[in-house]
């Protein structure tokens, strides 16, 4: 007998159903999650068009979540039933130069959980259960709720540029952007003893900025004697945005590029060589989920506020409210 569970089927464009489907099986490097929290990406958002090639339906979508592992595969052995988890939202190999060199961001095996293309087809975690590679699995602190364990997974992309770029307690960060990865950067920031200004369009989420203890980029001057931010992080990725990291960024300081809204953008090639401006790039998260869990659990990192709670079963009312950008919702996180 077939053991089924619900799930939310993204079955065509722009088109959700609460289902009844058959429950994935561990294989024997995997665990069965019982998912307790799934936040909405807006990888999600956009794929629920069906046009990027990233969301082929029929598809259970879904990388950012938690739960308690409720089975074993047959190989598993240094975990437990029971066990409060959040996964990466990348499996990836293990055993390539990658892999082994702590980048299994840059595996070629790497495939994303609730992602189907002509490569793969991997069902997400808008279900009860999901079945995940025991690798991939980090245990929640026992203060860290499943809502703030499923948001780990945002928080580690900005973790990870963040990390990368070396920024400095006492030091003066930028971020541009307001969605959720600019949040979480500047999140990142803070909880590495930075002050923090951000720059964004959107009411509701520079209301949380603020709250978070975000200053106005406005203020960079005064901030910094004129000098201008030691780190600039570019949440957007376009033309736009890094011109205004170049006015934002001082001289032989970094611009930390995260979105890529653009394809290919025009580069001041020459005043970043004269001004010594260092500019870097940052794809998804390596492996920073321990310490984002720890600065969550520490109280470094509040992510109280940033999201909203919703059953799974109502999942394609919320999709319908982000697709036509509800501003009275930014994060939202579906409870099986
Ligand atoms: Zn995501
Ligand atoms: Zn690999």
């Amino acid at each position: 007998m077939v053991n089924m569970m619900k799930a939310l089927v993204f079955t065509a464009p722009h088109t959700f159903e609460y289902q009844d489907v058959p429950r994935p099986e561990p294989a024997p490097d995997e665990v069965l999650v019982e998912v307790k929290a799934c936040a909405i990406c807006g990888s999600d958002v956009h794929g629920s068009s069906g046009e990027n090639g990233r969301r082929i339906p029929p598809l259970v979508m879904g990388h950012e979540a938690s739960g308690t592992i409720a089975q074993l595969g047959e190989a598993v052995q240094s975990w437990a039933v029971g066990d409060r988890v959040t996964f990466d939202s990348t499996e990836y190999c293990g055993c390539c130069w990658f892999c082994t060199h702590g980048m299994h961001n840059l595996c070629a095996q790497r495939r994303i959980v609730g992602v189907a293309c002509t490569e793969y087809r991997k069902n997400g975690a808008m279900a009860q259960y999901i079945a995940v590679k025991a690798r991939t699995l980090y245990a929640l602190p026992p203060t860290v709720s499943f809502e703030q364990g499923c948001l780990v997974e945002p928080f580690a992309v900005g973790m990870h540029a963040v990390l990368r770029s070396g920024l400095a307690a006492g030091q003066t960060a930028a971020v541009i952007g307001d969605g959720t990865i600019g949040l979480m950067t500047l999140i990142a920031a803070k909880s590495q003893g930075a002050q923090v200004c951000i720059s964004g369009h959107h009411a509701r989420p520079m209301q949380l900025a603020a709250q978070l203890g975000a200053l106005d980029c406005a203020q960079l001057p005064q901030l910094t004697a004129e000098r201008g931010a030691d780190v600039v992080y570019d949440a957007v990725g376009s033309q736009s945005s890094f011109t205004q990291a170049m006015e934002l960024v001082r001289k032989g300081g970094r611009i930390m590029v995260i979105g890529n809204h653009a394809r290919t953008i025009d580069f001041p090639l020459q005043r970043c060589i004269t001004e010594q401006i260092d500019v870097q790039f940052s794809y998804s998260s390596a492996g920073e989920y321990p310490v984002c869990l720890q600065a969550i659990a520490e109280g470094r990192a509040g992510l109280t506020g940033l999201w909203q709670s919703f059953p799974l079963a109502e999942g394609a009312q919320v999709f319908d409210r982000l697709v036509h950008r509800d501003e009275s919702l930014t994060k939202a996180v579906l409870i099986p």
